[in-house]
């Protein structure tokens, strides 16, 4: 049945609001949609509701992108790829309960602790990952960037903005402290960071020195302490002590020649607690 000249007016007004209204996927779908609603029988609402989905889902897609492209992650890694058996120090129901991100409406920080290769990074990219998928912003970076970017920030006099910058997301991932030593002024940018975050916002923390080490970190003691005061008032710290993942096939491989090489001494280099010196 070819449509009457006023259905096909019509029709061509109904994409002409979808357009005006910027619904782009709508508009796209609208034929197929009302080819569907005839041959389906479908009633009035029923078709409304189904050309609307496609455009929230659609929508719902596009800010996903958006706030991963901003979240710059560094890895594609997700929490369903961590292999807890590998890492026994970590607690599936815990992970599993972060992953819900209700830590964020307490402003609860949460950091991880642990020698380099158990997983620190991987954890803190699959729960930003959660962050951007729960609907809410996160950024990721590092001590290092993190200090340098306010470095510049401070010559070129855009301190405030870059202040504003870090306080914005949701989840704030500030992975590798301690693995280099930081400037006095780094350590002063750093705590400004956490300080404007205290109890507003959520910070994940990575790093591989006990916080007893921070003062030599951040080259002060009283930055040190005011700066764990404001981290650790409301957080989660997860202390992974386990065995690196990367050198575990080593390790086997290593074990295995030893075995055959030398039967009585196979044995690597380890402290009593099972980590690698
Ligand atoms: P860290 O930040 O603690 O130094 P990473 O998160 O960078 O360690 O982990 C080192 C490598 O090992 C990464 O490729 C990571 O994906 C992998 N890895 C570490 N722990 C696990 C784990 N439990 N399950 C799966 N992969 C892991
Ligand atoms: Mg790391």
């Amino acid at each position: 049945m070819t449509p009457t000249t006023s259905e096909a007016s019509r029709y061509q007004q109904l994409r002409d609001h979808l357009n005006y209204l910027r619904l782009p996927d709508a508009a796209a779908a609208l034929p197929t949609v009302l080819d569907q609603a005839k041959t389906e029988k479908l009633s009035p609402t029923a078709t409304l509701e189904r050309l609307f989905r496609i455009e929230v889902d659609a929508t719902e897609a596009r800010r996903l992108t958006g706030r991963l492209r901003f979240a710059n992650l560094p890895s594609p890694a997700t929490l369903e790829d961590f292999d807890y058996e590998a890492q026994p120090g970590v607690d599936p129901a815990l992970i599993r309960d972060l992953a819900s991100n209700r830590y964020l409406q307490t402003a609860t920080n949460i950091l991880l602790i642990g020698p380099p290769g158990v997983g620190k990074t991987m954890l803190a990219v699959g729960l930003a990952r959660k962050v951007a998928e729960g609907g809410h912003r996160t950024y990721f970076t590092n001590a290092a960037d993190l200090a340098a970017r306010c470095h510049r920030a401070a010559i070129e006099g855009r301190w405030a903005t870059t202040m504003r910058f870090y306080a914005g997301p949701a989840c704030l991932v500030i992975d590798e402290l301690g693995y280099l030593p930081l400037p006095a002024e780094a350590a002063s940018a750093l705590f400004q960071v956490v300080n404007q975050r205290y109890l507003k916002s959520s910070i994940i923390m990575t790093t591989n020195r006990p916080v007893t080490e921070w003062g030599q970190v951040l080259g002060d003691n009283t930055v040190a302490a005011a700066l764990l005061d404001r981290l650790l008032h409301r957080s989660v710290v997860i202390d992974i002590t386990g065995e690196s993942y990367r050198l575990r096939d080593h390790q086997a491989r290593t074990d295995n020649l030893r075995r055959t090489v030398q039967p009585a001494t196979a044995t690597l280099d380890r402290s009593p607690s099972g980590q690698f010196r």
